[in-house]
């Protein structure tokens, strides 16, 4: 009997090629194939008569064949027309000549006297109405009428080798010999209507457009709701693991706080004590910190890790790149030397403990990859408190939920030579960084990083606090469900005194205008960042453009000093030049992407991007995000070589916006969501129906219902939320393990 997870093998009629195609497209069971949502539909319950004039909603025609040709232009190119007449014609009826360019396989398909169903947008085209490259079926029998004509017909994704029709077809049937009951409900019944055995019916046959909707809903609650579950489950998981208080008086922070050039923004200070709030709990934090490119994250990882530092615990500081790092390392030895504060860089290039910046020891043995010289010691001694903390306290995941509620342990205080803040890149998650005593593990530009990586930086026991932080600014929907496990803190203020960014989209053409503007403040003694996209940042020839690229710039820019970056120039001497580039010394960096994210140097007041077309919106947002970070006016010149109406449309949101925000749902409008789900970094399946952004009213509730399950239920114990493990553990395999 016909199961939900019967192989579609077993099936013995349908055939092998099909088996195949229908592989290409995921589907190896009947669930796969019946929650192959249709893309589209088609009304089919009757078809209406041939237009006269153009249109620019594309419709569904129905007519018979009753003349075809292929002509030959250009030497090896083909047109394939095929004229149409009505079923019924009257006295008004035009014809319709359907055209499709190079496509060999339609002439095959299609022949005088048949009856086709074509899809797509008339135009007018000299006298006749035409329509190019429809889609298309052929009504070849009257039985199969019902299935596929004289209804709302579903149309599928569908793949080469796989007819619509054929697809439909086997649909069809195996919705025919499915029992009904075999269809477990995910959501409950408080969430939805109806049955979802009844909804999976009718999103394929739709009796009509009202079912349809009924039935989508159902469908796209049910998918939202199995997700929410999941990130609820995280949520709940991770708040159940043994935690600990990491937070000292305060007197640490007063006093750097108080060294500072500048005062805390309101918004920085509200964001400050909901972190403080967490860190002094004794369950374990799990904070995304968003806030807009240069709105002053970087102060508030300090005074969290201070926080943590002065309670007697070590923290981490991990970033994307190396760049980012070494910049992290800059400030912090800047500012936190003073106050007595340890603090050590671990990269994969470089393994430094406090200490000056040997800034152009390319060889000697503090840089490159020594190994930590420490670095066994700090493990055995993790061991020795790991193993004192078993003795003391036992704790399994059953009572981890109680053993958070009681008084922990005393800590055990860090040797004098340890480092207190430990910075780094990936480097911090494997090799020879072992922390003794990590209390809060801050990430830097979380969007960069994995879930997987999230977790693996604090997964051990007690569980450190762990505070995320993001410039990507997204929108409300997808921050539930991104980052649904997390609690939220905004940063939605920026410093005073910041200069405003101008920005202008230019025509390569006009290059010569720009370089003279971009003179006048160089003499000021301003600086400019020149950014130039390359496919692969670790491709050789790429390299090569660049230095060409770098080249012809110097030649540009003279007398002015520019020095290249990429991707593939060594870490060590990467460093050099960005401090060469943020003491002045030198006027302009010609720079890839590498520069994208948390680079701060105010007194870099231009940037030129080149191509700009070929980056995306929140790209380029990020990337304008290294200007206007000083009091001086900042000027942002998009240079594009092809102004499609495309990329005017999505340049021209940055000339009227600077604000993350808005620049992020203009991206979403002309984009949609992409791939942000399905990701490594979301650790969630993609959607096969739910739409995040038409359906924000919907994952709304389905989150409610999901953390109210689990707010009664936390551990889902109750026989009645048993269905929910299952389902919470299936989707588990289908996405990232979010502990690896
Ligand atoms: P981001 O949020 O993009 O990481 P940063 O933390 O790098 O931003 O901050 C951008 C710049 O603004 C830095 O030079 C930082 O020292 C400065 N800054 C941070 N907070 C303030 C503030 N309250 N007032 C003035 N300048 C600030
Ligand atoms: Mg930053």
């Amino acid at each position: 009997m016909t199961s939900v997870s019967t192989n579609l093998e077993e099936l013995s009629w349908i055939p092998r090629p099909r088996l195949l195609a229908l592989r290409r497209l995921g589907i190896e069971t009947t669930e796969d194939l019946l929650t192959h949502f249709p893309r589209r539909y088609e009304d089919r319950t009757e078809f209406p008569e041939f237009p006269r004039e153009e249109t620019d909603a594309p419709i569904c025609l129905c007519g018979e064949v009753t003349k075809t040709s292929l002509r030959r232009f250009g030497g090896w190119k083909k047109i394939f027309e095929a004229t149409l007449e009505e079923s019924q014609p009257n006295a008004l009826s035009e014809p319709l000549v359907c055209r499709w360019f190079n496509l060999h396989y339609v002439q095959k398909m299609i022949a005088t006297g048949q009856r086709i169903v074509v899809f797509g947008r008339p135009r007018l085209r000299g006298k006749r109405i035409c329509m190019e490259h429809p889609e298309f079926e052929v009504i070849e029998n009257d039985e199969e009428m019902s299935i596929h004509f004289r209804r709302i017909t579903p149309i599928y994704p569908a793949t080469e080798g796989l007819s619509q029709r054929v697809l439909r077809s086997i649909i069809y049937r195996v919705l025919q010999e499915f029992p009904d009951p075999e269809w477990q409900p995910i959501a409950p019944a408080s969430l939805v209507h109806g049955e979802r055995s009844d909804a999976i019916r009718q999103i394929h046959f739709p009796g009509s457009w009202e079912e349809r909707d009924v039935a989508r809903e159902h469908l796209v609650l049910s998918e939202f709701f199995a997700m929410q579950m999941l990130i609820a489950s995280r949520r709940f998981e991770s708040s159940a693991r043994a935690g600990q208080a990491h937070c000292g008086s305060g007197a640490l922070v007063d006093k750097f706080l108080k060294a500072l050039p500048f005062e805390l923004t309101a918004a920085q200070r509200k964001v400050i004590s909901e972190i403080r709030h967490d860190l002094a709990a004794n369950y374990p934090m799990n904070r995304l910190l968003q806030g807009d490119v240069g709105s002053g994250k970087t102060v508030v990882a300090i005074v969290a890790m201070l926080l943590a530092v002065e309670a007697g615990y070590q923290a981490a500081f991990m970033a994307p790149t190396q760049i980012l790092a070494e910049q992290h390392y800059e400030v912090l030895q800047r500012w936190l030397e003073p106050l007595g504060v340890r603090i050590a860089l671990r990269t994969a290039a470089r393994q430094e403990e406090s200490g000056p910046l040997p800034l152009f020891a390319l060889n000697t043995q503090t840089s490159g990859n020594t190994p930590v010289s420490d670095a066994g010691t700090v493990v055995s001694r993790a061991r020795t408190f790991h193993e004192r903390r078993r003795e003391k306290k036992p704790s399994s995941p059953q009572n981890a939920a109680t053993s958070t509620l009681q008084a922990r342990a005393p800590q055990t205080l860090l040797a004098d030579n340890e480092p207190q803040i430990i910075l780094g890149t990936h480097a911090l998650l494997y090799e020879s960084v072992s922390f003794s005593n990590l209390g809060l593990a801050v990430i830097d530009e979380q969007h960069k990083f994995g879930v997987a990586q999230r977790a693996r930086l604090t997964a051990r026991e007690p569980a450190p606090d762990a505070l995320v932080m993001t410039a990507t600014p997204i929108p409300r929907t997808l921050t539930m469900t991104i980052y649904g496990d997390l609690d939220v803190s905004t940063i939605d203020e920026m410093p005073k005194n910041r200069g405003k960014i101008v920005t202008a989209v230019r025509e390569t053409s006009k290059l010569g205008e720009v370089l003279s503007f971009l003179r006048t403040q160089l003499e000021k003694g301003r600086q400019l960042y020149v950014i130039y996209p390359l496919i692969d940042e670790s491709d050789k020839l790429d390299a090569k453009a660049a230095a060409a690229e770098y080249e012809r710039w110097r030649e540009r820019l003279l007398p002015f000093r520019c020095e290249l970056l990429h991707g593939r120039i060594p870490a060590p001497e990467k460093q050099q030049i960005m401090d060469r580039f943020r003491h002045g010394d030198t006027n302009a960096l010609i720079s890839t992407t590498v520069l994208e994210v948390g680079v701060d140097v105010p007194n870099a007041t231009m940037m030129l991007i080149e191509n700009a077309e070929r980056f995306g919106l929140a790209q380029l947002h990020q990337l304008r995000g290294r200007i206007g970070r000083s009091e001086h006016k900042s000027y942002c010149i998009l240079l594009s070589s092809n102004q499609t109406e495309e990329t005017s449309t999505k340049l021209a949101v940055l000339e009227r916006t600077t604000n993350g925000f808005e620049v992020a749902e203009a991206d979403w409008e002309l984009r949609g969501p992409g791939d942000l789900l399905g990701t490594a970094q979301s650790g969630l399946p993609g959607l096969k129906i739910g739409d995040l952004k038409r359906d924000a009213t919907l994952m709304r509730h389905a989150r409610a219902a999901a953390m109210s399950i689990f707010e009664m239920d936390p551990h889902l114990e109750l026989p009645e939320n048993q269905r929910f493990r299952r389902l919470i553990v299936e989707q588990q395999g289908q996405s990232f393990s979010h502990v690896s």
